[in-house]
């Protein structure tokens, strides 16, 4: 079943592209992309959260700087 696979990574890599939507603050198309983020659990270890985020000029910076959550 190789070519389903192949059908489902396509599908991704179009979801996390550029939809057309603009951000009405920067004018920046809006993008969707994941990121992953580590956070500490309670117990101590360091765990990752994975996370669709939108992101334009206004918070790109923000979005994928490499910070724990807290
Ligand atoms: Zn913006």
């Amino acid at each position: 079943m190789a070519r389903k696979q192949r059908t489902f990574s396509d599908k991704i890599s179009k979801g996390t592209g550029p939809r057309g939507e603009k951000c009405p603050v920067c004018g920046e198309v809006i993008q969707t992309v994941k990121i992953i983020r580590p956070y500490k659990a309670e117990n101590g270890s360091w765990r990752y959260i994975e996370e669709m985020v939108n992101v334009c000029k206004c918070n790109s910076k923000e979005m994928l700087a490499d910070k724990p959550i807290t």
